[in-house]
């Protein structure tokens, strides 16, 4: 029991002197200011060459949104989920070596040229998310918590961060174990977080430029707004246009979804109308759902 709670104790410690470290010292692999960067970048191309153009500037939920940034990217990500992480993993490794097992890898990448390594932990995870967005859509009680992404009305930048902190556990759980399976002899994967943040930016910005035949590839905000239509024809009543990076997914797949161009098209679910608009009753939102 002491050793969980000195565990806990150690995880919260660490993480908030990194917090603080990140922001009293800028770097070049600095989470903090790069979150910044591309924010700033994002919201110039929306300023200077806006996709609707009667959208305002500091469009509805702004300022939400903003503060989903950080709390999602920072606040929650660093501090309470790596804690409590910290704690599972450690668990979940002793019941592993109590069966025998010291460790789950299973293909094994080292030998690897460093970018074959990035480029791999890329499209693998990209694809792992894919099917925990559409278990996000199918599940109703995942769907109750994923609302919160949903519930944007006006689409910018900001948005992309807009998600319940439920939406991290439940990703970050489901990718745990594949990706322990995949022996990385590399463990700096910032630049992967960094490209994915952009792409993430990119897709729910007010701006967009043609990506020619890379939108089969790359997820782009053309495809990404109906992923945020109100109404859905019934073929995809659980949803279309799944994916986070890429897009190769959803052509493969069958779930891309792209009937004409959707820049004013209504965005939100059908019932959103009683769905919270502050942040704290977002978070009771779906657990409040859950027993009912
Ligand atoms: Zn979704
Ligand atoms: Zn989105």
């Amino acid at each position: 029991m002491e050793n969980i709670v000195e565990l806990i104790r150690k995880g919260y410690v660490d993480y908030a002197s990194y917090l603080w470290r990140e922001i009293t010292h800028p770097h070049w692999k600095n989470y903090f200011y790069w979150l910044l960067a591309v924010s700033l970048f994002f919201f110039l191309l929306e300023l200077l060459r806006p996709w609707r153009k009667g959208q305002a500037k500091f469009r509805k939920d702004f300022w939400l949104d903003f503060f989903y940034m950080f709390f999602n990217f920072f606040l929650f990500s660093l501090l309470i989920y790596n804690a409590a992480t910290e704690v599972l993993v450690n668990f979940f490794n002793k019941a592993l070596s109590q069966v025998g097992m010291t460790n789950l890898v299973a293909i094994e990448v080292s030998s690897w040229p460093v970018w074959g390594q990035l480029l791999s932990l890329f499209v693998v995870r990209d694809f792992i998310h894919w099917w925990v967005h559409r278990l996000l859509h199918r599940n109703r009680y995942l769907w109750e918590f994923h609302k919160v992404h949903h519930s944007v009305e006006q689409m910018g930048f900001a948005a992309h961060l807009r998600f319940h902190w439920m939406e991290t556990v439940v990703y970050r759980s489901l990718e745990y174990i594949p990706l322990a399976m995949i022996g990385f002899g590399i463990d700096d994967f910032f630049i992967v977080h960094i490209i994915a943040l952009s792409i993430g930016h990119f897709n729910h910005a007010n701006f967009t430029f043609s990506l020619g035949p890379f939108k089969y590839l790359f997820n782009n905000p053309a495809m990404h707004i109906w992923h945020h239509a109100y109404y859905l024809p019934e073929k995809h009543k659980y949803g279309a246009n799944f994916g986070l990076s890429l897009s190769i997914w959803d052509y493969l797949f069958g779930t891309a979804y792209l009937p004409k161009s959707g820049r004013n098209v209504r965005l939100g679910f059908p019932g959103m109308e009683d769905f919270p608009h502050s942040f704290w009753k977002q978070a009771i939102y779906g657990f409040r759902k859950l027993k009912k």
